[in-house]
């Protein structure tokens, strides 16, 4: 560990309080941990605290931290060309996009690179529209898509309310979730047919002909980890498909590799229209996202200027730290692992936890992206905290956090939920070690 100083934690610490306006909190009642590094799948604060990252970040250090073929891409990139505008062509932005268009499902081979996960929904929402000549979206309940205008109105969960109104044509449908169905269905095979009945009738109540395009997560992330039941992207591609609706799977969270696929959508052979994409796509060195689009859609803007840009769009530094992380990909067999690791190692030592512990009522994941579903009673299924709750109700789910990190590892919890997501390279011991 480097950078042990306790005072220069303190400094640090006083600087932020005082200068750096939080994402997400009230600004009086924060208190993040000074942090004086990090390596692999640990960081440690200023006082030599070390914990097991058990959340990736926000969830996107697929690679953990510092990893040195991605560090050396980067200074190597530094050293040769720092910043070229998007309007020229770069040699690390077409091999990452060359790179992408690759593992890519389908005729999904051109990538139009952002910054950001919320600027990538941004653009897919723009593309959408124009492909189609329609303006509504539909976007479930149970989602998080960004918190900028468009991706905000979009996301289905609690954080939007500070941002309403925010972009109109926003229809807002249920997702399938087996364990608290909206529909009263008595399992997985039920809940995908009525599921895929209650999209059918939002799409009929809308107007087909108004519906520019369906945005879910492929696997739903923050919002409890929900794996569709087999059968319902199939189902949504066959909707859209039958509409004329293009199909955005948003996978900003699992892309690249979470589940143990490239994308998401491999695991049940489905092909979107477009795919969102950032966080795993280079771990987080450097801030980049972006749209991989089909042919169809790309082919719009064949004669048609595409109205939307970004200055820092397939900027060489994030481009090259892709290239570098893809290529980690490839030699370490990160996707492969990950798989293993989630059928050998999470699934059953979660599974396990879920029989024995009174608490659990549910656990449910794929690769390294888990849901552990905490109740107060396992039969009637009664949260430990109540949706969305802060303050002295989610006073529960704070003794969980401050547990985990009294014993070293850095939980990821939200609402009554601890998700097990951490980074890709993560070993078999230090995964079990901190289940
Ligand atoms: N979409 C999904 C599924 C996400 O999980 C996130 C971020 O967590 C976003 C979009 C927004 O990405 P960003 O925070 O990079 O803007």
């Amino acid at each position: 560990m480097t950078n042990i100083d306790p005072a220069v934690g303190k400094a640090v610490l006083a600087a932020d309080r005082k200068h750096v306006f939080h994402s997400w909190s009230a600004q009086g009642l924060i208190n993040p941990l000074p942090v004086a590094g990090a390596e692999g799948c640990y960081f440690w604060d200023y006082e030599g605290n070390r914990y097991l990252d058990f959340t990736s970040q926000l969830v996107n250090t697929n690679l953990g931290h510092q990893h040195p073929k991605v560090v050396a891409a980067i200074k190597e990139q530094a050293e040769r060309l720092c910043t070229i505008a998007p309007s020229f062509a770069n040699d690390q932005r077409s091999e990452l996009a060359r790179m992408i268009a690759e593992v890519a499902p389908g005729d999904l081979d051109m990538v139009f690179f952002t910054n950001s996960g919320t600027e990538a929904v941004e653009n897919a929402i723009r593309m959408a529209r124009l492909h189609t000549g329609r303006h509504k979206v539909l976007a479930a309940y149970r989602s998080y898509h960004g918190s900028t205008h468009g991706s905000i109105a979009l996301t289905g969960e609690p954080r939007r309310w500070g941002s309403e109104p925010a972009i109109p044509g926003v229809v807002r449908f249920h997702g399938p979730y087996p364990y608290r169905s909206a529909f009263h269905a008595a399992d997985e095979r039920e809940e995908c047919a009525r599921a895929l009945a209650h999209l059918e009738e939002v799409i009929t109540y809308e107007g087909p002909q108004t519906v520019a395009a369906i945005i879910l997560e492929t696997v739903v992330g923050t919002n409890g980890v929900l794996v569709p039941p087999d059968g319902y992207l199939s189902g949504v591609r066959e909707i859209c498909d039958r509409h004329g609706i293009v199909f955005i799977a948003d996978e900003v969270m699992v892309g690249f590799g979470r589940i143990g696929e490239w994308f998401a959508v491999d695991a049940w052979g489905v092909v979107p229209d477009l795919i969102t994409f950032a966080k795993g796509v280079n771990g987080g060195y450097v801030p980049l996202g972006g749209v991989v689009i089909s042919r169809r859609i790309a082919d719009t803007f064949r004669e048609r200027p595409y109205p939307g840009g970004h200055t820092y769009s397939g900027h060489p530094l994030a481009c090259a730290s892709g290239v570098a992380t893809l290529r980690v990909y490839h030699e370490e067999g990160i996707i492969e692992r990950v798989r293993r690791l989630g059928e050998e190692v999470a699934g059953p030592l979660l599974r396990e936890l879920a029989e024995r512990h009174p608490s659990v009522g549910e656990v449910r994941g794929r690769g390294l992206m888990w849901a552990i579903e905490l109740v107060r009673n396992r039969d009637t299924r009664e949260m430990l905290v109540p949706y969305n709750a802060s303050g002295p109700a989610a006073e529960p789910m704070n003794r969980v956090a401050a547990a985990c990190k009294k014993r070293g590892l850095w939980p990821f919890t939200h609402f009554n939920r601890v998700h097990v997501v951490p980074p890709l390279v993560i070993t078999a011991e230090q995964l079990k070690e901190g289940i």
